[in-house]
């Protein structure tokens, strides 16, 4: 339970609200369960912000006044994994369904009771946690990004010339938890997995920089693993799998 709740006190919210009084409460309801929030007043101000913050998932507004929150709903979309909930003041049915259908998690209607909220907000965080144990499927074998293939199922890596890499345990356990949650930070203690050991352990940044060797074009380059100072690690890539008999590229 413990870890739980320290998991759910650094989860970052965005708030995009252009009405200030219903964002203070969202983030003050919010607040009080310890969740991180950041107001953002319109769409640009979100998709300014995506730039450099990863949030675990975005709350918004369908009537902003720079863009239709539909299509910033899409934008973000395109350039997260994160959770998005809608909340509308509309009672139109067919926002909502075109909102959920268009990739939105949950919606929540205004005036709305902050309990409420709280409750899906948690509901689409738990939906969205990752699964550190990499289990394998068999349709989901393969993890294709940027011309990589990364096959789960016998831990081996190639790149996109051809060149093939056999990773160690420990490498590819990591590299599973990241194909698994692209564009998501990810806190050390998700890296970690269900192995005993402590955040602090420096296991998990040796074998970060292992895997960056392999991966990164260059020394010190950090196209795929970025390092979020203070918060983690976040895997920039986007990710199609394969099933397991897909035939090579
Ligand atoms: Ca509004």
């Amino acid at each position: 339970m413990k870890i739980d709740e320290e998991r759910e006190r650094q989860k970052l919210i965005a708030i995009v609200e252009d009405d200030p009084d219903v964002a203070r409460i969202i983030g003050q309801v919010l607040g009080d369960f310890s969740f991180r929030t950041v107001w953002c007043r319109n769409a640009a101000e979100l998709l300014h912000r995506l730039r450099s913050l990863a949030p675990d998932l975005c709350i918004i507004d369908l009537g902003l006044p720079d863009m239709d929150g539909i299509e910033l709903m899409q934008r973000v979309r395109a350039q997260s994994a994160c959770g998005i909930l809608i909340l509308t003041g509309r009672a139109y049915v067919s926002d909502r369904v075109m909102g959920l259908e268009l990739g939105a998690d949950d919606y929540v209607l205004k005036p709305f009771e902050p309990r409420e909220l709280v409750a899906r907000v948690r509901s689409i965080l738990r939906r969205h946690e990752p699964v550190p144990d990499g289990s394998v499927s068999a349709q989901r074998q393969i993890a294709t990004f940027s011309g990589w293939r990364f096959n789960t199922g016998n831990n081996t890596l190639h790149a996109p010339n051809g060149e093939k890499n056999l990773l160690s345990t420990s490498e590819a356990n990591l590299l599973k938890v990241f194909v698994n949650n692209p564009n998501r930070i990810l806190q050390r203690e998700q890296l970690l997995g269900t192995r005993d050991l402590s955040p602090t352990d420096r296991s998990i940044d040796v074998s970060i920089s292992r895997l960056r060797r392999k991966l990164e074009p260059d020394a010190g380059s950090q196209t795929f693993i970025k390092t979020v100072y203070g918060a983690g690690y976040l895997f920039l890539a986007s990710v199609t799998w394969l099933a397991a008999d897909a035939p090579p590229p």
